[in-house]
């Protein structure tokens, strides 16, 4: 059993990165969880990220995260690069257990762990992120001008994208699985309105063309078994996110799309000195900077909570 430490971060994104920061630099020695395989979050999966502000030439994903990391490292953030297994949030001293089977202690917690976009699970589809394939619109609409795109999903965040997307695009296309959508009526409505858009209905997806950039798709009737092929460059898959909180499931409060629960505009969980922030909480903005923001309220938070204790 290790110290009892004031906080423990759990998760590297930019919302463990800035609550990372801010912790470290309120000297508070902070140890951070930065996950065995995706340290860095999911900004390390991408190429170029345009709407970080203070990068006026947009920077690379893996970059920008480097970067964070090295911030918080300079003020003193201790980094493990490794997941935590398990969790006790309940007492005055919260435990956390990493892989090796060691327990280390805190008086506060910030939870970070983000979200994880569910994928189609096609060969190419990973190795295209960032080259044509994405999952965010407004992260990467902006470098699809003029092309032809391709939007996999029915409910509200394709219809979202989709309409999002047809400012810029010469066309998109809404390729879904079933003969209706799941999307709410003013969604649908918008999306079936807007001239742009066309939709493929009782279809997904079969392959993923492309060496270094999408080239196209192939995709398949779901009741006829055929194929055929869509010429796209773009293709934007918006069939849902699962945030990371199965770690906190039996301890933490989670709304009923299974994200954590804070006590907005706090960071506060229903637990006492533990605090959540960025994509686990957040299924509306999902941006990198929304993410910082609310990791440096995390640290904020957890700061005024360890100090009310002193
Ligand atoms: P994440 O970045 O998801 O980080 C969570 C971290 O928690 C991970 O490092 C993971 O390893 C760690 N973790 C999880 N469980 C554990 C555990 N048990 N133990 C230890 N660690 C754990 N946003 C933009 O603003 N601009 C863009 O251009 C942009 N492009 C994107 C491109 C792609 C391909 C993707 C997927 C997303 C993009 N986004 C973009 C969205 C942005 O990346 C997210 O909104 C942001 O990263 C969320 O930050 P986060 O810190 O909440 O979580």
């Amino acid at each position: 059993m290790s110290d009892v430490r004031n906080v423990i971060i759990i998760g590297s994104g930019p919302a463990g990165y800035t609550a990372a920061l801010y912790t470290a630099r309120a000297s508070l020695k902070p140890l951070v969880f930065e996950g065995a395989v995706t340290a860095g979050g999911a900004l390390m999966n991408t190429t170029e990220v345009e709407n970080f502000p203070g990068f006026q030439d947009g920077i690379m994903g893996p970059e920008l995260m480097d970067s964070m990391r090295a911030q918080a490292e300079r003020f003193g953030a201790e980094l493990i690069p490794d997941d935590v297994v398990s969790v006790d949030l309940s007492g005055e001293i919260k435990t956390v257990t990493d892989t090796a089977g060691t327990v280390h202690q805190a008086k506060a917690i910030i939870v970070a762990t983000g979200s994880q976009h569910r994928k189609l699970g096609l060969p190419n589809e990973d190795a295209l992120s960032g080259r044509g394939v994405s999952w965010c619109a407004t992260c990467d609409g902006f470098f699809f001008k003029d092309q032809d795109i391709a939007v996999i999903g029915g409910g509200d965040t394709a219809m979202e994208e989709a309409t999002f997307l047809s400012r810029f695009a010469k066309s998109v296309t809404i390729v879904h699985r079933r003969d209706t959508l799941r999307a709410s009526k003013a969604m649908q409505d918008r999306a079936l309105a807007d001239p742009k858009i066309k939709f493929i209905w009782d279809s997904e997806v079969a392959e993923i063309h492309g060496d270094q950039k999408l080239s196209g798709l192939t995709l398949r009737n779901v009741k006829t078994g055929e194929t055929s092929p869509l010429p796209v460059t773009g293709l934007f898959i918006a069939i849902g996110h699962d945030p990371r909180t199965e770690l906190f499931k039996s301890q933490l409060d989670l709304d009923v799309e299974g994200y954590l629960k804070v006590d907005a505009p706090s960071t506060r969980t229903n637990l006492t000195g533990v605090f959540a922030a960025g994509d686990v909480v957040d299924h509306t903005y999902r941006q990198a900077i929304t993410a910082a923001g609310t990791g440096c309220s995390a640290a904020l938070d957890a700061e005024r909570f360890l100090a009310a204790l002193a």
